[in-house]
């Protein structure tokens, strides 16, 4: 995976609402298994399992997990078997998990109160036949995802200087958290003035925000957590119904940016968050700024509702 190529930031056209700028940092077009924030995150796990004696990669999420997509990719590409422990309920094909099986991964579907369980046991197991399991939270979570998105930041510091702007606000779409806390922890570190909305998609406050916050805490150390609680600015306004739950607007958003710009958004994430950026903005009357919206990826899932959109 390239690691010198910065992802591209560009301005986009139809939003000039309040004249506000808008620009979108495209971590979609990184260019490993369709990109996106799992794929830069994966760039990190591959310096993990690089050159060490690894057998299998065991990681868990949905059927519509683009890191675990992502990471069936990258055990098939160091030969490496992949096991990905799914949640039964709501399974359902998608291309996340139609390129997971093409990439050969054993997908374990149990109950969600099982997944802990049935992590252990994959690990026992491959062990007892003398492998060497190396297990990756799901979504990436954990310090080595919060890195990635740390130098992500730094990233964008250097296309601020190339630009010659200064990005007012950072908006994004935030999961499981670790994308927005490595993004707080780079304001940090270069004591940046930037704003990082992160626009939840599907966990309510306060433990979502919670858990950007513990993520970061544990990234930077405990003496960084009052400043970590000021820089963490958690919207859960716009999640509705939670994962993967969508309105009509949202669809209009993905539709209207896909015309407009020739970006896929998605419901599950980017489009979700994209809408509620401009709900946001709308809301508290935000104006003359300069703002960044970073499509952190999740393109197989703009073509599972592809039909929608007609
Ligand atoms: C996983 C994911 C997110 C959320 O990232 P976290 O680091 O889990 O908060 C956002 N967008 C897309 C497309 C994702 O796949």
């Amino acid at each position: 995976m390239e690691e010198n190529d910065q992802t591209p930031i560009e301005k986009i056209n139809g939003y000039e609402h309040y004249n506000n700028q808008i620009y979108i940092k495209r971590e979609d077009l990184i260019g490993f298994s369709f990109g996106g924030n799992k794929a830069r995150k994966a760039r990190e796990f591959e310096k993990e399992i690089e050159g060490k004696n690894y057998t299998s990669i065991i990681t868990y999420g949905s059927s519509s997990s683009n890191h675990c997509r992502v990471i069936a990719n990258l055990a098939n590409k160091h030969q490496l078997k992949c096991t990905v422990i799914s949640p039964k309920k709501n399974y359902t094909e998608t291309y996340n998990s139609r390129l997971m099986k093409i990439l050969g991964a054993k997908i374990i579907k149990v109950p969600i109160e099982s997944v802990t369980r049935e992590i252990d046991n994959e690990i026992k197991k491959e062990k007892e036949i003398g492998g060497q399991p190396f297990f990756i939270q799901g979504g990436g979570h954990g310090n080595i995802g919060t890195y990635a998105y740390i130098k992500c930041f730094e990233e964008i510091l250097k296309q601020e200087h190339q630009l010659g702007k200064k990005f007012d606000y950072i908006f994004h779409a935030t999961g499981t958290g670790t994308t927005q806390a490595g993004l707080i922890c780079g304001k940090i570190i270069h004591r940046s003035t930037t704003n990082i909305v992160g626009i939840s998609i599907a966990r309510k406050k306060p433990t979502g925000r919670q858990i950007v916050i513990k993520s970061a805490q544990d990234y930077l150390g405990d003496s960084y957590l009052s400043k970590i609680e000021k820089a963490t600015i958690f919207i859960d306004d716009y999640v509705l119904n939670g994962y993967s739950d969508f309105n009509p607007e949202i669809d209009k958003v993905i539709k209207d940016l896909f015309m407009l710009n020739g970006i896929g958004l998605n419901r599950t994430y980017t489009g979700k968050a994209f809408w509620g950026m401009l709900e946001y903005l709308k809301k508290n009357h935000i104006s003359n700024k300069t703002i960044l919206f970073i499509n952190t990826g999740g393109t197989p899932l703009f073509f599972d509702n592809i039909k929608e959109l007609i």
